[in-house]
Parts: structure tokens; sequence; C-alpha cells
């Protein structure tokens, strides 16, 4: 049997659960695993929405705390005897890490380690870290290279070091103190739920309400991009299959430029090409990403279901239908792109 397999039913403590992924994966994991317990841990900033979890409140535990604070970390773990922690929790916006980077190593790695200091306290069966390709760097946009497990950590942004620096973390109390660790690292997400600040959501509801949709001049930047659900079925497959210790990748390998999502929302909601807008760049926006997700896929037979075209299209309906949900948030994102180049 695979290390680290938990045939008992699981007590999971989702950190980051009333956010973006989080709450996908806390809905994902209460309909796959109904005799699980289930406890979302968010600190509710700007980007933690408590309604993303609305439709499974009655069927979790919600704790509204912070992974900076090590006691009440230890003291959740320890109520609501915890056995496996997925942690998603960190400051996610890479345009917010270059307007306030200390916000993002306080979270993303003091957090982290806050966090797995009172995993240890405490004893637990797994700590899976969710961490993102962005750690490596960038890659030319001619290139035929991709990222491995063991390609070496490069980052260029403040958001891609903090997370470098929660890996490294992870990895080391994986070590030291041979805490029960995992990793993934996973392309670029999207769906349902996803904060409308990053690109997806900022051109669906842009175009809906028929105004700029603003690309940074790079237009050609590309990303890998994964459905969020397939995202939740990778990490069911580390949780269940995986090897403690282990770092695996998670992606589509489906790449698509800035240019092409634009034209792709556009065409979806029958809305003029008149509505891009070149922008000036961010500072040190990478070009691209591409991992190599092959270990996951032959070691623990994961695949991604989720077509691209299928999925966006179903994301950008997804906004046009639930305009309550994200008219609220709009005015919660502390970061207006466009202004990059007069940015002092
Ligand atoms: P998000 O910004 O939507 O959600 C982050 C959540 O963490 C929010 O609910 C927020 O309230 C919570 N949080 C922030 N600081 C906290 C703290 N100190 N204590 C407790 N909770 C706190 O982000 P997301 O897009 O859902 O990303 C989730 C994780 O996945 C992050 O670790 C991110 O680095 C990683 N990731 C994201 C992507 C992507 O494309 N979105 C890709 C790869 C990896």
């Amino acid at each position: 049997m695979d290390e680290g397999y938990t045939l008992a039913p699981m007590r999971l403590l989702v950190t980051g659960g009333a956010g973006f992924i989080g709450s996908n994966f806390v809905r994902y994991w209460v309909e796959q695993h109904p005799e699980d317990h289930v406890v979302a841990y968010d600190a509710l900033t700007y980007a933690g929405n408590r309604p993303n979890l609305a439709d499974v409140e009655d069927r979790i535990v919600f704790v509204h705390g912070d992974i900076c604070d090590g006691s009440q970390a230890e003291k959740t773990l320890r109520d609501e005897d915890i056995d496996t922690i997925v942690h998603f929790a960190a400051e996610s916006h890479n345009s917010l890490a270059v307007l306030n980077p200390g916000l993002f190593f306080r979270t993303n790695v003091l957090g982290t380690q806050t966090l797995l200091e009172a995993s240890r306290q405490v004893g637990i069966a797994r700590f899976h870290h969710i961490s993102t390709c962005e750690v490596y760097g960038d890659l030319a946009l001619d290139t035929d290279e991709v990222f491995s497990e063991d390609s070496p950590y490069r980052p260029r942004t403040p958001y891609n070091a903090s997370k470098a620096g929660a890996d490294h973390a992870v990895r080391a109390y994986g070590e030291t103190y041979e805490l029960p660790v995992t990793i993934t690292n996973c392309s670029n997400n999207y769906g349902p739920y996803q904060f409308p600040e990053k690109v997806i959501p900022v051109f669906t509801t842009s175009a809906l309400d028929d105004k700029n949709l603003t690309l940074y001049a790079t237009t050609e930047n590309r990303r890998e991009w994964l459905h969020v659900r397939d995202h939740c079925t990778a990490i069911e497959a580390v949780l269940q299959r995986g090897k403690v210790g282990e770092t695996y990748h998670v992606g589509s390998g489906v790449e698509a430029s800035i240019m092409e999502i634009a034209d792709l929302v556009l065409a979806t909601l029958g809305k003029p090409d008149s509505l891009k807008e070149i922008v000036p760049d961010r500072p040190g926006h990478d070009r691209r990403y591409l991992l190599d997700s092959s270990k996951l896929r032959t070691q623990l037979g994961w695949a991604p279901e989720i077509p691209w075209e299928v999925g966006l299209a179903e994301t950008v309906e997804w906004y046009a239908a639930n305009r309550a949900w994200w008219e609220p948030l709009r005015a919660r994102a502390p970061v207006v792109e466009g202004g990059w180049g007069t940015a002092g």
C-alpha cells in the first residue's frame, strides 16, 4: 500500500477554504467524501468570501482564523482532531505583491511556517501544501523547455518568491522533523468563484458591463490553464495515493495567451473586439510557465477531464449568471490594473 494512504474517514483542515480554489475544494470534498469531517480555516481577507461556501455551510465547520496565529491554529487542530491539512491560504495576487511585498512574505512564508509548527506540536498524518508553477520563474515564449519537479527555483516576483519560501519551509519540516508533507505545484486555475481581480473573471465581468478589457502590452505571454475541479481531483489523488515527502506537478498542458483569452471571452459573450485595450505591463511580469505533470499522471493515475474551451465557456457563463456574487466583490479589489506605466 502507498505510504500515507488513509483508510479511515479523514478529518481535514482546509486553510484558505473561503478563497477561490479552497472553496471549490471544500465543495468537491464534501460531495465526494460525505463521511469526512471538513473544517475551513480562513482569515477572510479581501479575497476570502464566506458566501463562496454558502451551499455547503451546513456540512462543514468554519473557523475564522489566521495561519500566522500559531496558538489559534494549534487550538483548532486539537479541538477538531485534525489528521490532514490541505494548505491553500495565501496572498495570491501578483499585482498586489508588487505594491505590498511584505504582506506576501508575512502570510505565505511566515504563515506557512507557523502552521507547520502548529502541525508539528499537535502531530498530524499529512500536511499537503498547495504551491504554484511560478516558483520556477518564467520560460521563453519560443522554448521547448518545461518545468519538472527537479527544476531549480528561480522566482522573479514577490509572490513567486514568497511561495518558493513556503515550499522550502514545508520541505524543511519534512526533512528535519519528519512531518508527513506532500506538495503540489499547479498551473493557472480557472473556474467559478475566482475573485474578480484575476484575468479571466476581470475580462468576463468587464465584457458583461461593456467595459474595456485591459490587456497587458505583452499580449502573447501565456499560461497553462487547468480547471479548478481538475486541480481538486489531483489533490485527492495525492492525499489518497501520494508518497510522503514527494512533490507532484499538476497541469493540463494546454496553454493560452492573454490575447487568446480575451478573444474567447468576447466570442462567448458575443461582445465586440473593440473592447480590447492595451495597457502597460506589470513590472517583472513572467512570460510563460509550463509544467511537466507526467509524474502525477503515471505514478498516481491522474488526468484532467475538463477541456479548456468547454471549461472556459462554462466559467464565462457562470459569471454571467452570478452577477450578485461578483458585483460586491469587485469593489473590494485592492489593485486597479492599467496604471503600471505611470506608477512611481
Ligand atoms: P485566493 O486569493 O482566492 O484565496 C486565498 C484565501 O486565503 C482567501 O480566502 C484568504 O482569505 C485566505 N487567507 C489569506 N491570508 C490568510 C491568513 N493569513 N490566514 C488564513 N487565511 C488566509 O487564492 P486562490 O487562487 O484560491 O489560491 C489558493 C492557493 O493556491 C494559494 O496558495 C495559491 O498560491 C495557490 N495556487 C493558485 C493558483 C491559481 O491559479 N489561482 C495556481 C497555483 C497555485
